[in-house]
């Protein structure tokens, strides 16, 4: 798809489709979405490769990359049987450990998230401070 293009479907999901800088936060999410379609195109892709018994050195060869590379970006890691459950654990709300889930909206941070309950609450105690402050 042509650049232009993707500007186009872009510029169509941002909020306000006339104001540059939301057509730039619409793309940069787009292009989010393509890195992340590329990288499973390319998982695909070596996992159909090694079902048909193509060694790792072969694979990396046509990457560009050692074996060792190659292997070490598609090689399947170990999965704990535990792992789901840790990872559900770590999406939880950072204040009060409620899981994720469809209804349980969420804001993500760099250290953590908190879910829309703790955002209220976090907001009336902000607001009972700053009455309290102005007394
Ligand atoms: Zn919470």
């Amino acid at each position: 798809m042509e650049p232009s293009e993707l500007l186009a479907r872009a510029r169509s999901r941002a909020a306000n489709p006339s104001d540059p800088l939301d057509t730039l936060a619409a793309a940069r999410l787009l292009s989010e979405e393509l890195n992340r379609d590329a990288d499973a195109l390319l998982d695909l892709a070596v996992h159909d490769a090694r079902a048909a018994g193509t060694s790792w050195t072969a694979i990396g060869d046509r990457l560009g990359v050692s074996k060792q590379a190659a292997r070490k970006r598609f090689a399947k890691p170990f999965k704990h049987p535990f792992a789901a459950r840790r990872t559900r654990r770590e999406a939880a709300c950072s204040f009060c450990r409620k899981p994720p889930g469809p209804r349980v909206h969420m804001v993500h941070g760099e250290a953590g998230r908190i879910c829309a309950d703790c955002v209220a609450l976090a907001g009336e105690i902000v607001a009972d401070l700053k009455a309290k402050s102005r007394n």
